[in-house]
């Protein structure tokens, strides 16, 4: 437990049925992300994460050892978790302790991606993808310039390796057209999945201006998600 203590963690969910296909799963969130997503849904974490409260992660322990036997694995989300350097033991232990481990992640430490996968501390990996692989768009929607090439790298990593993975895309309308979303599955060809997400307005905080933004309706994302599963299984 000493390797454990001082975890920033700053949430914790105890079940969640939809994070994980397939499984049920909790969720451990740690603050801060080297992106500023201008629709980003946790603008708490990477903007304000000193006024959110600390959770002890021995109350963590407590609570997901209560979860044996219910839960399959624990998910671990930010904000971007691979910027802790906590993140390989909080990992190691949940392994120990019998949970599968899924890690939610925006592709841009693919060193430290590799390193858990190839230590065997990650069964499930969700990596977002902000958007078709060209630098200006990935540069206008993460406001982080030339980190393409990295998360390419990340991306190539999960395509051409062993471990389970979904690709996840948010799709917001000022960002992403018709053709835009089919593009980035043509470039993803290959890969096991691409998950077609809404965007929510009334939580982009870090870009205002899109409150004011109607997103897609349910009925545009599922026809996206159809014609997204072809395209990358052609
Ligand atoms: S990668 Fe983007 S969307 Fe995800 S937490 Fe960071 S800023 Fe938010």
């Amino acid at each position: 437990m000493e390797t454990l203590s001082g975890i920033p963690v700053k949430g914790f969910v105890e079940t969640s049925f939809v994070d994980w296909p397939g499984k049920i799963c909790s969720i451990i969130v740690f603050p801060r992300c080297n992106f500023r997503c201008r629709y980003c849904h946790n603008a708490e974490l990477v903007l304000r994460y000193d006024s959110l409260e600390d959770i002890d992660f021995r109350e963590i322990t407590k609570r997901l050892s209560a979860l044996k036997g219910w839960v399959d694995g624990v998910c671990i989300s930010g904000g971007e978790p691979t910027l802790h350097p906590s993140l390989t033991n909080v990992l190691a232990f949940i392994k120990n302790e019998g949970f599968l481990t899924k890690l939610d992640t925006n592709g841009s430490n693919p060193e430290i991606l590799k390193a858990l996968i190839e230590e065997g501390l990650i069964d499930y990996v969700a990596m977002d993808v902000k958007s078709c692989l060209d630098e200006t768009s990935y540069c206008n929607i993460t406001q982080t310039p030339n980190i393409l090439a990295t998360v390419k790298k990340s991306i190539r990593l999960l395509i051409e390796g062993n471990v389970k993975y979904e690709f996840r895309v948010t799709v917001v309308p000022s960002f992403h057209c018709t053709e835009d979303i089919y593009k980035l599955a043509m470039e993803l060809n290959g890969a096991a999945r691409l998950r077609v997400q809404n965007f929510h307005p009334s939580e982009a905080i870090i870009d205002p201006g899109l409150k004011q933004l109607k997103p897609y309706t349910d009925e545009d994302i599922a026809f996206f998600q159809q014609r997204v599963d072809q395209l990358i299984a052609s």
